[in-house]
């Protein structure tokens, strides 16, 4: 295995802050050293070796090809399991509740996240450690907010390659989670081996509220906070939507897609829903649809990473970016048609590059 650079600061995630203070210094290890912790499960080493995955940094990158790589042969064993609904329906907790009924299971979780508008705040919400205080604190679960200061495409590359650590790391179940808007849900729904939707009881028209693409991509239905005052409109809830779904085209995997019932907040529904989701997962598993889906998702991700390498190169090439702001000023004021001015990019970009 190839050494890196030793002795470099890991700590800024970007090219804005090279230089991390000297309390924050730690020292880039070699690749090896980081393959060798995440195999025995370190879960450290684990998080140091996603920061370089996440980084912005040229350096990091050959590095980070290098400690995936090692870790292909150690993946693909977990069942990956996205999460999705609006905010405030009870992602959080639930991830917090299912996955303690999962640890007494024995099972060790991942959860990770999905989060573009984290560019913007520039940490995110999602994953936040005191949002799932019980499990952050338990030795069999690794929580890792979503990076921040990237595309929506970046951020799923990235959560792609995590998945892969993750896994050689040896955690079971791995779960993404989503902001539940925008265009985040197709990136989760591309890399995950079951999709629950969650939803409130009672919200009246809920499925037309919620996105018929995003009902269509569910695997499962979760119908939270069944507790309290909400217990029978979460009741008459299921039955709505379970006749509801039966208008709905049949699902690729072949099977119907169930609605369950569950208070995170109680602790309630918890066992069921495993139940169903292992029943899911076996079945799958049966027919062949299981291991048809992830290698579907592998081609969709090698499509994805050609798109975002090309346009990581397009980005780092001096002519293109040189040449870009007169072609985007002659696009807009309409004197070069956006096809045009593509094809004069892309053509100072294959010179050099012949
Ligand atoms: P997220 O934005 O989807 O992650 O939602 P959170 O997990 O942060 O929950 C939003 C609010 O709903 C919090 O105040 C939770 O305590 C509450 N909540 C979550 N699950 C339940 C539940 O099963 N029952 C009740 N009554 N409240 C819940």
């Amino acid at each position: 295995m190839p050494k890196s650079p030793n002795s470099e600061p890991l700590g800024g995630k970007s090219e804005e802050s090279p230089r991390p203070t000297a309390r924050k210094r730690r020292s880039v290890r070699a690749v090896h050293e980081y393959v060798d912790g995440i195999l025995a499960g370190d879960r450290v080493l684990l998080g140091q070796a996603i920061t370089i995955v996440e980084s912005h940094l040229a350096r990091h990158r050959e590095m980070a090809r290098q400690i995936i790589e090692a870790c292909l042969p150690h993946a693909n064993r977990s069942l990956r399991i996205g999460i999705t609904g609006t905010p405030g329906v009870g992602k959080s907790t639930f991830i917090e509740s299912f996955g303690q009924a999962l640890l007494e299971k024995g099972q060790r979780i991942a959860v990770l996240a999905i989060d573009p508008s984290s560019q913007l705040s520039r940490g995110s919400i999602l994953g936040d450690k005191t949002r799932m205080s019980k499990l952050s604190i338990d030795t069999n679960a690794f929580i890792r907010p979503s990076p921040a200061g990237r595309s929506l495409g970046g951020v799923a590359r990235n959560t792609r390659e995590t998945i892969i650590l993750c896994e050689a790391a040896g955690y079971d179940v791995l779960f993404v989670e989503t902001v539940g808007v925008g265009q985040s849900e197709i990136a989760v729904h591309s890399m995950v081996d079951y999709f629950l939707l969650l939803l409130l009881p009672g919200a009246g028209d809920e499925l037309q509220g919620i996105k018929r693409g995003i009902v269509e991509m569910a695997d499962g239905i979760l119908i939270n906070k069944a507790d309290g005052d909400r217990l029978s409109l979460a009741r008459q809830a299921k039955k709505d939507y379970s006749r509801a779904l039966h208008l709905f085209p049949p699902k690729t995997s072949g099977q119907a897609v169930e609605v369950l019932l569950a208070s995170a907040l109680e602790g309630k529904g918890m066992v069921e829903t495993w139940n169903s989701i292992q029943a899911y997962a076996q079945q799958a598993k049966e027919s062949g649809y299981f291991e048809q889906r992830r290698s579907e998702q592998a081609l969709y991700w090698l499509q994805e990473s050609i798109v975002g390498r090309l346009l990581d190169a397009l980005k780092e090439h001096e002519a293109v970016q040189k040449m870009k702001p007169q072609i985007e000023e002659a696009v807009q004021n309409g004197r070069m048609s956006p096809f045009e001015g593509a094809e004069r990019l892309l053509n100072l970009f294959n010179k050099s590059n012949k």
